[in-house]
């Protein structure tokens, strides 16, 4: 294979776990990688996560050693904060146009804080779904890499730049007048790697998201009940900050279901499964209820279900929700849905609902691609592209578990690898 950048490259576009695995294994195979993540950091929703289903492990133990074998392979080049403009070409030999947006630190920071310690400014922070603020410079999370501080330029750009951070640091690393960079390059293949969002679970109708503050999605969970995030883990009643006495995970908020996400996501069963770890370990007499259509647990994760459902005070309902309603004096929440293994109407208040909501695809983003790209009907990338050289992998293809995610990625490195030997 050439080296760098020619007809033996790969592009992969999404820094999340498929797209770090699938980077890996093709440079560990011997090509040259570039990965294009359009967020400051590497790692994509997974980094987000509290822990992960079925070893309850954090997103550490994944994430570390993909991004240890990231960092020490000279093989591949990251560019954070960045978007694929255009791809033109043919297989074999795409050109490649990528905008990168300015971090605004160099690779002098040390991430020392100090710069954040006398910015004035705050913004909604991100990485926890706007749940708390960080300053407009700010680490992305403490194992962020690229280890440096960002500028989010919306908050500190906007308004009239008081220069404090660039005055604080003692290394100079803030560099406020850095701009916009097109690079071009050459790749012999492309991996669409670009994952998955949240839907806005405001638009389910009947399940009270953004009226009632005591309804919660499973990505707000996660991050409620991760050391790193904004209660430093601890989860409690939105409304008033009280202990959770009771809880409703509601299954297939807006998947499955004609009228939002007919397809079905494959993980929020055991999301919920894992999150009702979550309350069970803070609270070990919390009431728990899920309400679902079918469980989904499927091969080796019949365990994990198995198991969780073991706990005494966790009831399954066979029901779809229909309807959540709130006491304002009290702020509690009323759940209703039909028990279709009885035919009964089921009623039950509780403290705090979940809403198990899937994943919607990122799809291809503003790329603009000179040949034809299929996308299915729900948005997620076909897995047979009738352009050559063009590759999915992850819940960019289809939505999966991070196991699967990982051995899709590989696959799809695989094909990028044997087309690039073709040549
Ligand atoms: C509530 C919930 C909990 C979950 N918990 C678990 C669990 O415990 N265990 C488990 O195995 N799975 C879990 N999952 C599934 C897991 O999150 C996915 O399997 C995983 O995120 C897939 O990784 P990915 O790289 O395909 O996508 P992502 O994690 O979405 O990564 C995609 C990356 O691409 C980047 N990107 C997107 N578009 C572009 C673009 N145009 N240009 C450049 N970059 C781009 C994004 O910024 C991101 O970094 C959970 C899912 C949900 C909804």
């Amino acid at each position: 294979m050439s080296k760098n950048g020619k007809r033996g490259s790969v592009l992969v576009i999404g820094g999340g776990i498929s797209g770090l695995t699938a980077a890996v294994e093709a440079a560990e195979a011997g090509a040259e990688v570039i990965i294009v993540e359009k967020e400051a950091f590497l790692g994509g929703r997974v980094a987000r996560s509290n822990l992960y289903f079925p070893k309850m492990c954090p997103p550490t133990c994944g994430l570390e050693i993909n991004l240890r074998r990231v960092k020490t392979n000279p093989r591949i080049r990251v560019f954070t904060l960045a978007e694929v403009d255009s791809i033109s070409g043919t297989a074999g030999n795409f050109k490649v146009v990528i905008r990168r947006h300015p971090r605004f630190v160099n690779e002098k920071c040390t991430m020392c804080g100090a710069c954040a310690q006398v910015c004035p400014v705050e913004r909604p922070n991100a990485f926890n779904l706007g749940l708390d603020k960080t300053k407009a410079i700010y680490l992305p999370f403490e194992m962020a890499y690229p280890a440096r501080f960002v500028v989010d330029p919306a908050t500190c750009l906007g308004a009239e730049r008081c220069g404090q951070c660039v005055t604080a640091c003692p290394y100079g690393a803030v560099d406020l007048a850095m701009g916009p960079e097109t690079v071009e390059v050459e790749v012999g293949a492309v991996i669409w790697a670009t994952g998955w969002a949240p839907p806005d679970a405001a638009k389910f109708e009947g399940l009270g998201f953004g009226l009632y503050p005591n309804v919660l999605t499973n990505v707000m969970v996660e991050r409620l009940t991760a050391p790193n995030g904004p209660t430093k883990g601890r989860l409690t009643r939105p409304s008033d900050g009280g202990p959770i006495r009771s809880v409703a995970f509601v299954q297939c908020a807006g998947s499955r279901d004609e009228n939002y996400y007919r397809y079905c996501s494959g993980v929020c069963c055991l999301a919920s499964l894992k999150q009702a770890r979550y309350i069970r370990e803070q609270y070990p007499d919390a009431k728990i209820y899920v309400f679902y259509i079918d469980i989904r647990a499927p091969g080796r994760m019949e365990d994990f279900f198995t198991a969780t459902k073991a706990d005494p005070h966790l009831v399954l309902i066979k029901g779809k929700v229909a309807k959540i309603s709130e006491d304002t004096a009290t702020r509690s929440l009323t759940v209703e849905a039909e028990d279709t293994l009885t035919g009964t109407k089921v009623v039950e208040t509780v403290d705090l609902v979940v809403l198990a909501t899937g994943m919607v695809p990122n799809g291809i983003g503003k790329t603009r691609v000179a040949g034809e790209l299929v996308l299915d009907e729900h948005g997620f990338l076909a897995p047979v592209q009738p352009m050559q050289g063009m590759f999915a992998a992850g819940v960019a293809k289809r939505p999966v578990d991070v196991a699967s995610a990982n051995r899709d990625a590989t696959g799809a490195a695989l094909k990028a690898l044997q087309h690039l030997s073709a040549e």
